[in-house]
């Protein structure tokens, strides 16, 4: 196991009536900017709830926040902070909203052009505004980690930032606040927490024993319960794992001590950024194919991959693995979630168009040996058409 520090300091409050906790989590002085996506909070009733909580304090509202958060609207956000000097973030929403709110939080305090911020991956955050959030939807982890993925439309750059000063300091989830999620929604939610997982684990062994097992029960977990939550969306202790597994997928216990790969996430993120195409869509495309190519370097972890996630035994190595891939390809089709670049009308010219994104964004060397190169993310682009 590698040398690791470990504090994830978000307080989690979970379980149903947990709004009404905001009066207790929100200093009674601060003066509070509640951030929101499109319509769902304010249709749903969550806003409400959440206004009435925070009772007498002087709260104004950001709305408009889109889905692959933009950095033209989130300037507008640390404009209007800046103008009016409020002193306290509340994220209502999803991972946009939430990891916009982390921008915002950021870009506030921050000194010179905080674009610099996703371009120095959060080098330079040496401060943030103090923020929480109401989770709406289960699949980043973004509530209980201090990661941020923001893009600026402009020139369809979609960079991630990480800083120690932009952990929520609480998350309300509350699963019957995610009832109202579209299918579509739940599904990318699954994929997406079942890649954060696969992103931490499908390595190399680095002996992290409880690492593994931990990340194996989370991917069983979701195995088990997907297509479960879509057939019956109305089950609150499906939405409540969900909404944990979720959660513990990406609060960085599980990384904790062990390689970590995100190749599959850099190159969907330039799959969304050009093509506007889901953050789990993008996933589902890129991962399949990945484990194919890089089946050499992740060899031993595939074949434990096989075995105790999907319980492959039998065969030649090569057997189990393919068998083990062409699993993880067919449960996210269960979820009614497209595998391939064509099945999202891109061909070829994706490909030489996401490989020079990636050179564009000096992602030539990632993945868990760094030697995932331009050319390697060729060939992963290539058998995933
Ligand atoms: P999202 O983009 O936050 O939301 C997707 C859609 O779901 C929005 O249209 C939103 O509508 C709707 N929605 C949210 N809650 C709802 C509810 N309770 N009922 C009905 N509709 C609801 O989705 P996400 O998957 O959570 O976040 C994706 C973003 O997170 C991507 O940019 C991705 O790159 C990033 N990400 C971050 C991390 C991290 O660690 N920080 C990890 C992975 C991905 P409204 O806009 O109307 O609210
Ligand atoms: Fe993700």
């Amino acid at each position: 196991m590698f040398n690791f520090e470990f504090h994830n300091p978000t307080k989690i409050v979970f379980g149903t009536d947990t709004i009404a906790k905001l009066d207790q989590l929100v200093p009674a002085n601060a003066r509070v900017l509640i951030l929101l996506g499109g319509e769902s909070a304010r249709k749903n009733g969550t806003l409400a709830e959440v206004r009435v909580a925070l009772g007498a304090r002087e709260v104004q509202e950001f709305n408009g926040i889109e889905p692959n958060p933009s950095y033209e609207t989130l300037m507008q956000a640390v404009e209007l902070i800046r103008r009016e000097k409020l002193d306290y973030l509340l994220a209502v929403g999803g991972g946009s909203v939430i990891d916009g709110t982390k921008f915002v939080a950021a870009a506030v305090p921050f000194v010179g052009e905080p674009w610099d911020i996703l371009t120095t991956h959060g080098q330079v955050v040496t401060a943030a505004l103090p923020f929480g959030s109401v989770l709406t939807l289960p699949a980043t982890g973004s509530e209980m980690n201090n990661g941020s993925v923001i893009t600026r439309k402009a020139s369809h750059s979609k960079l991630a930032f990480m800083s120690t000063h932009v952990f929520p300091q609480f998350s309300i989830l509350d699963p019957t606040k995610t009832l109202t999620l579209p299918t579509r929604q739940i599904a990318n939610g699954v994929v997406d927490a079942y890649v954060h997982i696969v992103e931490q684990y499908l390595t190399y062994p680095a002996n992290g024993m409880v690492q593994d097992r931990f990340a194996e029960g989370l991917l069983l977990s979701l195995i088990e319960l997907g297509p479960k939550v879509l057939a019956t969306p109305n089950d609150y202790d499906l939405r409540a794992n969900l909404m944990w597994i979720a959660t513990q997928a990406l609060n960085g216990l599980i990384g904790a001590g062990v390689p970590q790969d995100w190749s599959t996430h850099m190159i969907g993120h330039e799959l969304t950024a050009l093509y506007d195409i889901d953050h789990a869509r993008t996933l589902a495309i890129v991962l399949p194919a990945n484990l194919h190519v890089r089946r050499t370097s992740k060899h031993a972890k595939l074949l434990q991959y096989a075995e105790r996630v999907w319980g492959i035994r039998d065969g030649s190595d090569e057997q189990r693995i393919d068998a083990a891939i062409a699993k993880t390809a067919e449960f996210f089709e269960a979820m009614g979630i497209k595998t391939k670049l064509a099945d999202y009308e891109l061909d070829q010219s994706a490909v030489d168009a996401v490989v020079a994104q990636l050179e564009k964004h000096g992602m030539t060397a990632i993945g868990e040996h760094g030697d995932l190169t331009p050319e390697v993310a060729r060939q992963i682009l290539t058998a995933a058409r």
